[in-house]
């Protein structure tokens, strides 16, 4: 059975309708890469698995339950760790309230997240908002893990960022993967995503038009779709 499936998922934003129809599966231990052109979705999509957009039709199932029905911290608290697109850490407070502000028991601690980021080590003190864009996203990626989520939802993991920390950001989430985490990343940089994507579905106006392995993902699916 998969983890997420999603079935049919329309949204709308008032009378705008933004999803016609996204269909989507993640297994157990899967990493799948979401992509599509700038405003095919994306974003909605993952805002209303996570439930922070509600006005939504369609089947969203995690693992068997019907999120539809839940508000969104009834999500997180199922398993769903969302990393938001402009990384949205508390700008007033330390790195290490921000990470105790979202901490839920389980196997993701303080001292896990910051062996897997270590800069945030050095920073504990310090206010999100004097961090850099990579230790802000950094800080993200950790505050969503600290949920402990069976899901991890990753929204422009790497945008914005320079090439060095971009390199540290996708080597974190190659770790994570291989520790088993069920990670969902939304990306512009699709070389990197198909590097390490078991599975990528892709987006064209607010519906689901292709999904298979990066192997499979050609050249001239990429052009037709994806405009690179
Ligand atoms: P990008 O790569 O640019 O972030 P995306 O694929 O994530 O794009 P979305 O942000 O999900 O796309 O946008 C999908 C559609 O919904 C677009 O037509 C967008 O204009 C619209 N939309 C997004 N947010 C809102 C909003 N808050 N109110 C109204 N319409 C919105």
């Amino acid at each position: 059975m998969s983890l997420l499936q999603v079935r049919g998922l329309e949204a709308f934003y008032g009378a705008s309708q933004a999803l016609f129809g996204v269909d989507l599966d993640i297994a157990e231990g899967e990493l799948v890469a979401l992509m599509g052109r700038n405003g095919m979705g994306k974003t909605t999509t993952v805002r209303a698995i996570s439930r922070m957009l509600r006005t939504t039709r369609g089947e969203i199932r995690f693992d068997g339950q019907d999120l539809t029905v839940l508000p969104s911290f009834r999500a997180a608290r199922l398993g769903i760790g969302l990393a938001p697109e402009g990384r949205r850490c508390f700008a007033g407070l330390t790195v290490s309230e921000n990470l105790m502000a979202s901490a839920r028991p389980g196997a993701w601690d303080q001292p896990a997240a910051i062996a897997l980021f270590p800069r945030l080590g050095e920073r504990l003190g310090q206010t999100a908002a004097t961090l850099s864009g990579g230790e802000q996203q950094m800080l993200a990626i950790a505050r969503a893990l600290l949920t402990n989520p069976r899901l991890l939802i990753l929204d422009e993991a790497t945008e914005g960022l320079a090439p060095v920390v971009r390199q540290e950001i996708w080597a974190a989430i190659a770790k994570l993967k291989q520790g088993g985490q069920s990670i969902l990343v939304i990306d512009k940089a699709f070389s990197e995503l198909r590097a390490v994507a078991d599975r990528c579905v892709i987006l064209a106006r607010g519906k689901s038009v292709w999904t298979g392995t990066p192997v499979e993902l050609t050249r001239d699916i990429e052009t037709e779709m994806l405009g690179v």
